[in-house]
């Protein structure tokens, strides 16, 4: 038995009925809640994964214990997730999972938002946070203008986190004629696709990026 299974047999298998992994994986689901813990620092009560930054739990249905585990383990062991009363499909669970992680990112965004707004009197910020709230987006200058500030005021975010739009002509246009060191404050925010729009409009990568 590789090391790995061991962990798993020995973390799982004291709390519940069933005698084989198979049997114990059978009765565990997921109960709906999850934790940002703001910084990768926690580990898989399953698999004793390191470094994750959110946990869902999981209980027992039969022995009602419970464990704080990575989404990973959930979707690997086909443990139960439900919708409405209804089992999950292994591809339906991974779209829920993923779902519940874009919102806790979503929340994040606005915690930092929320206390930027408060470090600072500034329209454009108390405007940025109540446009991300109704938008879950922002325009490349409010994007520069946060992150420029949650920067300068040291408040703890995740830049990757913040989706920009850049679907309308204007937020194109805006993008194209920002200096570039502006560009490369949003930079972490773009995805892979608008990072290339960026470069076809003539900027260049932050050196640091790889
Ligand atoms: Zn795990």
């Amino acid at each position: 038995m590789s090391s790995y299974t061991k962990r798993v047999r020995d973390n799982i298998l004291p709390l519940s009925v069933g005698g084989t992994l198979p049997e114990a994986f059978e009765e565990w689901s997921f109960t709906e809640r999850t934790i940002d813990h703001g910084q990768p620092t926690e580990t898989c009560q399953l698999c004793e994964q390191e470094d994750l930054r959110y946990h869902f739990q999981i209980q027992n249905n039969l022995t009602k214990h419970i464990l704080w585990v990575g989404s990973q383990c959930i979707l690997k062991f086909g443990l139960s997730v439900f919708e409405d009363g209804r089992r999950l499909s292994i591809g339906e669970a991974k779209k829920k999972l993923d779902r519940l992680t874009q919102k806790m990112r979503l929340e994040s965004c606005i915690g930092a938002l929320e206390t930027l707004a408060q470090a600072e009197e500034n329209k454009i910020l108390s405007n940025a946070l109540s446009y991300y709230k109704s938008k879950k987006y922002l325009s490349p200058k409010f994007a520069f203008v946060v992150l420029w500030r949650l920067q300068s005021h040291h408040i703890d975010h995740s830049p990757s986190f913040f989706k920009i739009n850049l679907k309308k002509k204007k937020y194109q246009e805006d993008l194209r004629t920002m200096k570039l060191s502006h560009v490369h404050i949003i930079w972490p925010a773009l995805s892979t696709s608008q990072r290339d729009m960026a470069m076809r409009m003539g900027h260049t990568s932050p050196p640091c990026v790889i």
